[in-house]
């Protein structure tokens, strides 16, 4: 950090990086440029707030706890500030198979909050300014700062914006709408100005939240307990256990009565009203918009989640309204359990605009403006896990580019984040974007338990790990080779396994310990009954070899096709190519490429609307012997 003259004539504060907002975004974008030794300001409007979850109190969930454990494979924070607050673990789809288990764990909001901050302060190079930043400054062709309400100018070679649903923020409840970014919380006008002089596209999306719930007041006999997971596994790969007190959730549904009135009071719905006219996520709908869409459905689930240890705000997961607040009391009073229960704060919808992430480039830097990165809701996505990834990738190149260093990527066969980018800035968002395993071509090698194998490696290669992390993911990768060239060691025939008393087909094939474990008659302990000298390791070791195993022949099909993906994402078109000579094309198909001129197949892939049939016919046709050579 050093001084630089700014445009206003005054010697000005200068650093590597600039990050905007302190939310889930911000606050992993500026680890990651400190993690990088970046000179990094955080700037938000209240320091208070950093780490704030504005919503529900939960961090993970299918599709989007890959995220966090890539996250934190990267080095990341929020792994490690959920496993410091975390009160209620679940490991969702624990029945099915590894690619589509999701961890999740209910956070103690208030402990979330001060691990977040305790971590951020944590980083030598990075320093926090409370202010809300107003104005990007640039030199006609690129971004060289930024300006603050206060007047002051901070300089930096790249600044990377995360504010989430303040720009132009507005909130509704009923027929009451007041100008936030968050209940309370003045929204951020001048910065979506400033995006708009510099043409970039904006859109507007909405969210919303629940009514929260005096826990004192409700009647819990008349709901269903659910505990946690009997051993909580932790998210971050480097903690070992956790520690903090567990609590329960609770079950309850809505009832006729809830959907009646519902029913009664839908005009009064902003969303219904017209008084809403962006869209909501379709997969986190509010109260009203289920009871609407899904009209024959009798009732719906709702989640009770403990906001904390010391505090008796409860959230009920399910019940998101913009209702007026007269409507959420009825809606309130006809549920189950919930008959006496007192609203601590009413529900509401917020309305804010994004900048269209077509704009962006898989590094997150603004195509038109070099310099200028962009993170989180503010590119049409919704979740904090997922504005986690993007922080960090912006906050890595932010951090990268002020270095001269080059880019990080990750593409779509190596993270769920590298799937979220792509879809992102290909597609564009029409709707909050969320993570889900089903985004993913390559579920069953981007598993959650496998991140940091995956990913680890490339934060090393930049350095943005501590030694202690390298030294962890270390010692397990030198577990799992060692394990596995053990099991590759030992050998039985199905005779042989006879003795043992494992009856297995006698086709005469000897086959080794790795592939016996593959069968659903062995485990590692099976195997070590039969040959006691294979060596225990430890349970994350061996958890990766059992998955390996059993999923051996998938996986192996698996890669061949991310080899394929890599080889064809790269494939240039020729320009000798026709489209409408490719017979299996259909005439929408050849007008889309036609349009976009795409230069490579991983280009034509992108196109909105583009079909894998049609891909599969270019690239058919590029592969042709017969095709036109030079
Ligand atoms: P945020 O966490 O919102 O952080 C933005 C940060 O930017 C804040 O620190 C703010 O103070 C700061 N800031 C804004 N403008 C400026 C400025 N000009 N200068 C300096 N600082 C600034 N997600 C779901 O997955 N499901 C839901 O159901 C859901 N419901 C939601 C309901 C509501 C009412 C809200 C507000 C959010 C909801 N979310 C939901 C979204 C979730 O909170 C966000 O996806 C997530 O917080 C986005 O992280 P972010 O870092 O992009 O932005």
């Amino acid at each position: 950090m050093d001084g630089n003259v700014s445009q206003a004539g005054y010697m000005a504060q200068s650093y590597d990086v600039i990050v905007i907002g302190g939310g889930h975004a911000g606050s992993e974008a500026a680890a990651a440029a400190a993690r990088l030794g970046a000179h990094t300001v955080l700037v938000t409007q209240k320091a208070a707030t950093v780490g704030e979850m504005s919503c529900n109190p939960a961090i993970g969930g299918i599709g989007k706890g890959h995220i966090v454990r890539e996250v934190d494979a990267l080095g990341g924070i929020m792994g490690l500030a959920i496993d410091q607050a975390g009160i209620h673990y679940k490991m969702l789809n624990e029945s099915k198979g590894a690619a589509v288990r999701g961890p999740r764990a209910q956070a103690d909001r208030a402990l979330y909050k001060q691990a977040i901050q305790r971590l951020l302060a944590g980083f030598p190079t990075l320093s926090i300014v409370e202010g809300s930043a107003e104005d990007i400054l640039t030199d006609g062709n690129r971004a060289i700062g930024i300006r603050l309400a206060s007047g002051e100018e901070l300089l930096a070679s790249s600044i990377v914006i995360t504010t989430g649903t303040f720009l132009r923020g507005l909130t509704h409840m009923g027929e009451v709408q007041l100008p936030a970014g968050r209940v309370d919380e003045a929204p951020s006008v001048g910065l979506a100005l400033s995006l708009e002089k510099l043409k970039l596209n904006l859109g507007r999306l909405k969210t919303g939240t629940p009514p929260r719930l005096d826990g004192r007041t409700i009647d819990w006999s008349k709901t269903e307990e659910q505990p946690g997971d009997e051993t909580p596994r932790p998210f971050s790969y480097m903690v070992d256990r956790i520690t903090v007190p567990q609590l329960s959730c609770y079950i309850t549904h809505t009832s006729a009565t809830t959907h009646q009135v519902i029913r009664d009071n839908i005009h009064r719905s902003p969303m219904y009203s017209g008084q809403i006219g962006s869209r909501g996520p379709r997969y986190c709908p509010s109260i009203e918009d289920k009871i609407v869409r899904f009209a024959d459905k009798e009732r719906h689930q709702i989640f009770l989640e403990p906001e904390g240890l010391n505090d008796h705000t409860v959230y009920p997961n399910g019940i998101s309204t913009s209702l007026p607040l007269e409507v959420q009391e009825a809606i309130v009073r006809s549920i189950p359990g919930l008959e006496e229960a007192a609203i601590l704060r009413p529900g509401y919808a917020v309305e804010y605009d994004f900048v269209d992430p077509r704009e962006l480039n898989p590094t997150l830097e603004v195509k038109k403006l070099p310099g200028l990165f962009l993170a989180g809701q503010i590119n049409g996505t919704t979740g904090y896990e997922e504005a986690a990834g993007q922080g960090l990738v912006a906050g890595f190149n932010a951090a990268l580019k002020s270095q001269s260093r080059p880019p990080f990527i990750l593409d779509r066969s190596e993270a769920y984040i590298g799937v979220m980018i792509d879809d992102l800035i290909n597609q564009g968002a029409t709707e909050p974007y969320r993570m889900f395993t089903s985004r993913s071509e390559y579920r069953l090698t981007m598993r959650a338990d496998n991140a940091d194998m995956r990913l680890t490696p490339k934060a090393i290669a930049i350095g943005a790990v501590c030694q202690e992390r390298e030294k962890c993911f270390n010692r397990k990768s030198e577990g799992i080779v060692q394990l596995r060239q053990n099991l590759m060691s030992h050998q039985a025939s199905p005779h042989e396994l006879l003795t043992h008393g494992i009856t297995m087909k006698q086709d005469g094939i000897r086959r080794n310990g790795l592939q016996l474990l593959a069968s659903h008659l062995f485990d590692l302990d099976k195997l070590r009954s039969i040959w006691p000298d294979i060596a225990t390791y430890s349970q994350d070791v061996e958890e990766q070899i059992q998955i390996e195993a059993t999923y051996s022949g998938y996986l192996q099909r698996q890669q061949i096709s991310i080899d394929e993906f890599k080889k064809d994402e790269s494939l240039s078109i020729p320009s000798w190519l026709r489209y409408e000579e490719i017979g299996s094309l259909s005439k929408e198909m050849i007008e889309k490429l036609s349009t976009h001129s795409p230069v490579t197949i991983g280009h034509a892939m992108r196109i909105p609307g583009m079909t894998p049939a049609a891909v599969t016919a270019i690239l058919a046709a590029i592969k042709k012997p017969s095709s036109k050579a030079a």
